[in-house]
């Protein structure tokens, strides 16, 4: 399989190009058409599978298919969910690769660091959020984030998630977003506990498992 078979917009064929990419590994060849046509996903994957690719570039290419008129103050759209900061700030740095000849706008936000440059940037307004549910919960009591108009919500390894203690804040932001949405969950162990969770937040899944 091909890039070229996976039906990508042109801006996505070419941010593909520019990083190198040959063709796509197994888990972006099955999870991209199926997230194209609105699927959830349920993904068991590894990092180091592409799955960052998997989930960013049809989130791009499906955001980018309604853009926003000129002029007017995105919203978020696309929530993506992480356990830890460096994963964040990953999952961001592909985004900008994938998203180059795109006009989206995302953000990253973590605990630990002071907030008062994540609430700026919240304030103009962003399309795609990476975010840790620490600081993500803490920004959204305090008027900062509203998700009422998101799209797609993307759960990113969902099993460290739940080990490190983060079973509550999850489910406290799932309460938060919109019922009607598509929801794009990974995990790279499928224990009962995250069974249970996916099965309670998807819709149908696409199984996926490399
Ligand atoms: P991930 O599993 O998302 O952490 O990705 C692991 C690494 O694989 C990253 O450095 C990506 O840049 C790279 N990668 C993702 N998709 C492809 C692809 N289709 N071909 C070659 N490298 C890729």
């Amino acid at each position: 399989m091909t890039f070229t078979q996976l039906e990508l917009t042109e801006p996505l064929q070419k941010a593909v190009q520019q990083a190198g990419y040959k063709n796509p590994t197994p888990i972006q060849s099955q999870s991209i058409p199926a997230i194209l046509n609105g699927r959830d996903i349920l993904g068991c994957a590894q990092t180091g599978t592409g799955k960052t690719a998997a989930f960013s570039i049809p989130t791009i290419q499906l955001l980018s298919r309604s853009a926003r008129k000129n002029g007017q103050k995105p919203a978020v759209r696309s929530l993506i969910l992480t356990p830890t900061r460096e994963l964040a700030i990953q999952i961001g740095e592909s985004l900008a690769q994938y998203g180059s000849f795109s006009p989206l706008k995302h953000l990253v936000i973590f605990g630990g660091v002071p907030q008062h440059s994540q609430v700026q940037a919240l304030k103009h307004g962003v399309d795609i959020l990476v975010a840790t549910p620490g600081r993500l919960l803490d920004l959204m009591d305090q008027g900062y984030i509203s998700l009422s108009q998101l799209e797609i919500f993307t759960l990113d390894e969902a099993d460290r998630m739940l080990d490190m203690g983060f079973v509550h804040d999850v489910k406290k932001v799932i309460k938060k977003i919109p019922a009607k949405r598509q929801t794009l969950f990974f995990s790279a162990t499928m224990p009962d506990a995250i069974v249970d969770l996916a099965n309670s937040i998807l819709n149908n899944p696409l199984k996926v498992e490399v």
